[in-house]
């Protein structure tokens, strides 16, 4: 099943357009968690759900968990808006040449370690996400690879593998 976020083929202005506060993106990551309806309760397995308390989030309808588009994905426990961690990604993950996280941390307002704590997991979401090519290619820069630097450009390609 492709539970991806998939920013191919959007450029800035669409991505702008389609996701200009937290809500749109809640939406987005509910559209993908539960895709088709699909629903599998964390707490209970139980697959039947209905709509949950807060936005966007589905409560099973046998221990009633409510939970959020957000749990169990890579925005969980995120400490900001979940817009901010769109953009993250959409900036780091189709961009050329990638951007350092003092860039990021300046760009978006963020502490700097924060930037890279989060930039590691898109970088891990992106290798996890397997057999697809996510949005190009990815450069690495030497803040994440923790120790020696490593020649610039070091690219790590998501390439479909057949
Ligand atoms: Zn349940």
């Amino acid at each position: 099943m492709d539970k991806k976020l998939d920013f191919r083929g959007v450029n800035e202005i669409e991505f702008h357009k389609r996701f200009k506060g937290d809500e749109d993106c809640y939406q987005y990551v509910a559209k993908i968690k539960w895709k088709d309806g699909n629903f599998l309760c964390k707490k209970c397995g139980h697959k039947k759900m209905c709509k949950g308390k807060k936005p966007f989030s589905r409560r099973c309808m046998k221990c009633k968990y409510d939970e959020s588009p957000t749990a169990g994905t890579m925005f969980d426990k995120v400490k900001f808006p979940l817009l901010i961690a769109f953009h993250l990604i959409f900036k780091i993950s189709s961009r050329k040449k990638g951007m350092s996280t003092l860039e990021l941390s300046r760009e978006f307002g963020l502490r700097q370690v924060t930037c890279w704590k989060f930039k590691q997991k898109i970088q891990q979401a992106m290798s996890s996400a397997g057999n697809y090519k996510l949005a190009g290619e990815v450069h690495v820069d030497e803040c994440l690879i923790g120790g020696g630097k490593k020649k610039e450009n070091e690219v790590v390609v998501m390439e479909r593998k057949n």
